[in-house]
């Protein structure tokens, strides 16, 4: 197998790792490097790259729920409600189980840890089972879910569902997994999102939403999208649906949304760029990522913060 490179690439959660802690952007996305190698040096910070939060675990599997129902109903199958969530619930329990019994410094990748077990939260018992519950609650709620029930009735307009894709805006490669992209029947798209936590800002959610836009007007209107007229960019919607709440909002994707989307690629990847002591070879030096000032309240659930001796 040919060695793997560490090329450089941008996406809507490197550059929110950027803007919140230039440490853990180095962490994140250079210094990890290789520690996939039981033994490496990069080993410690690979399986804190790997754990998971508690939201974020609920977010994961709720996604993953959704994915498999749709995949199901694609090929023509309606998995009873009940079935969907006692297999995501089993798989949900099996992830803190095996976290709890320390499997992450075995395999990392495919038993990821929680933040709670690696840090030794002695997260009581009853706070896992109220978020086990939310997973149950919001995976069933899918079911209700006026926008996930009108896809489960189009399955054959559903183009894309959580696949990892490619756009360049300019000479920069930038990857998107939409959690559904779906035609409108009239030849638009529909880009929506699954939330699933409590802490989305709108505008924030529409900006990652302006990047998949971009990537829709590449890929299926076959337009660049820094030279997309308003009324090819009328064809492309944006939706985020939280589950959580049980609330949804659609967006159209207009000529400012597109430019400032494709202004906020350009400089937050120059910047990177700027940052790097090889940027051909995508070369970085810790001491160019300064930590957060001590007491920072981005490291207080940090995943890195025993690296950084903030633990
Ligand atoms: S612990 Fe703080 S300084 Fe270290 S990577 Fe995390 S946010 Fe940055």
């Amino acid at each position: 197998m040919a060695d793997l490179k560490n090329e450089f690439s941008w996406s809507w959660s490197r550059h929110r790792a950027f803007e919140t802690c230039l440490r853990r952007y180095y962490l994140q996305h250079y210094a990890f490097w290789g520690g996939w190698e039981p033994g490496s040096e990069a080993r410690e910070i690979y399986i804190q790259k790997k754990l998971n939060s508690r939201p974020q675990w609920i977010g994961t599997t709720v996604h993953q729920a959704a994915e498999w129902v749709l995949g199901q109903v694609r090929r023509g199958h309606y998995p009873p409600p009940e079935r969907v969530v006692e297999r995501y619930e089993r798989a949900a329990r099996r992830m803190v189980d095996e976290s709890a019994r320390g499997l992450f410094r075995i395999r990392p990748k495919k038993s990821p840890g929680f933040v709670d077990h690696y840090y030794d939260l002695n997260t009581p018992e009853d706070a896992w089972e109220a978020d086990l519950q939310e997973i149950s609650r919001q995976i069933r709620g899918l079911f209700d879910n006026r926008v996930f029930l009108r896809l489960t009735s189009v399955p054959g307009r559903i183009v894309e569902v959580e696949r990892l894709e490619q756009l360049f805006v300019g000479d920069v490669p930038v990857w998107v997994s939409l959690d559904v992209l779906v035609s409108d029947g009239e030849g638009g798209f529909v880009v929506i999102d699954w939330k699933t936590g409590r802490a989305h800002d709108a505008e924030t959610v529409v900006r990652q939403l302006g990047v998949y836009g971009a990537y829709v007007v590449q890929r299926y209107l076959r337009q660049d999208p820094g030279r997309v007229e308003a009324d090819q960019l009328d064809r492309v919607k944006v939706m985020y649906v939280n589950l959580r709440e049980e609330t949804y909002d659609t967006r159209d994707l207009d000529l400012a949304a597109m430019r400032e989307t494709l202004a906020t690629i350009d400089t937050s990847s120059a910047r990177m760029r700027e940052l790097l002591v090889d940027v051909g070879e995508n070369v970085a030096k810790e001491a160019d990522f300064p930590m957060l000032e001590e007491g920072a309240e981005a490291c207080a659930h940090c995943a890195f913060r025993r690296t950084c001796g903030r633990g």
